[in-house]
């Protein structure tokens, strides 16, 4: 691959903020993460936020097809041009945000393989976005900053822990795989990276209606964090009155006075159930 900076000075370009573009700059480190996949020939990839294809060159060099996504139309025929120069032919571009992408159509002959090191500034609504198209999915190996990944694996009880990993700890085993130091990037960012791998579960406690009022209860009880659940979860945009919301925390064993923050995923998913059956 051509360092990212070179690359982009010769095309008189720039690296973009708003896009969260921080590009591998580091081949080794990028051939490093690849292998950690454990991706084969048959593996179907879906690599969100290819850029100048760090990874995607890599895993090209594997499977038999890509598919690789990229909002920035600037930097297409730069990733064009280098999948080019390694005789890579198996790598469909997708020009589009990622966010508006059907995963169902693209794993519609088998289950996908997601990898990217993620533009930060929309990783949590990737992450979200994943969540809710897992039946799509595998696994998936996503490059976060270091913060933002130690609140997705946060257990209950801190101040890491949030809506984000609430709702992610209740769809996918979550595993460590690297930390990346800002020397392999290009810009370099100011933190570390972390590597988490997401083994979504295959079974499904809750179907999906019940799935919504999980999601709904998490996000209103972590909606005003400092407050009781019997405060957090009434008012804003959400629609359960405080009678309600004493009824339900009642049924489900759970004080009332007790914060969003210190309820494990199986006491929302208790509670989900209480406002589930009395709604
Ligand atoms: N994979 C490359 C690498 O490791 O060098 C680039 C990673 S960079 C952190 C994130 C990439 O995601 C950038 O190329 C950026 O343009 C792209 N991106 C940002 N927002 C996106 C979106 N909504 N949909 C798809 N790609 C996006």
């Amino acid at each position: 691959m051509t360092h990212p900076g070179q690359l982009l000075k010769q095309n008189n370009l720039y690296a973009g903020k708003e896009l969260g573009q921080n590009f591998l700059s580091n081949p080794g480190t990028a051939r490093m993460i690849v292998e950690k996949t454990g991706i084969s020939k048959d593996t179907r990839v879906l690599e969100i936020g290819s850029g100048l294809g760090a990874l995607t060159i890599p895993i090209a060099k594997i499977v038999t097809r890509v598919t690789a996504v990229e909002k920035d139309s600037r930097l297409i025929p730069l990733l064009q041009q280098e999948l080019d120069n390694q005789n890579l032919q198996n790598v469909d571009i997708i020009n589009k945000d990622v966010l508006k992408i059907d995963l169902a159509e693209l794993s519609k002959d088998k289950k996908l393989v997601v990898i990217g090191n993620l533009p930060y500034n929309i990783s949590s609504q990737i992450l979200f976005k994943l969540v809710e198209e897992r039946n799509s999915i595998e696994k998936a190996f996503l490059m976060f900053q270091k913060e933002l990944a130690k609140r997705i694996i946060a257990p209950p009880g801190g101040r890491d822990y949030s809506r984000l990993s609430a709702v992610v700890q209740y769809a996918a085993d979550i595993s460590f795989v690297a930390t990346i130091g800002p020397a392999s990037f290009f810009p370099k960012p100011e933190v570390d990276s972390t590597i988490l791998k997401f083994n979504f579960f295959e079974t499904r406690a809750f179907n999906q209606e019940q799935e919504k009022v999980l999601f709904n209860v998490i996000k209103a009880a972590f909606s005003k964090r400092r407050k009781s659940l019997k405060n957090s979860m009434t008012g804003g945009e959400f629609d359960y009155t405080k009678q309600f919301v004493v009824q339900v925390l009642e049924l489900a064993g759970i004080d009332d006075q007790r914060r969003a923050e210190t309820l494990t995923v199986d006491e929302f998913k208790s509670l989900a159930l209480a406002v589930w059956e009395t709604l």
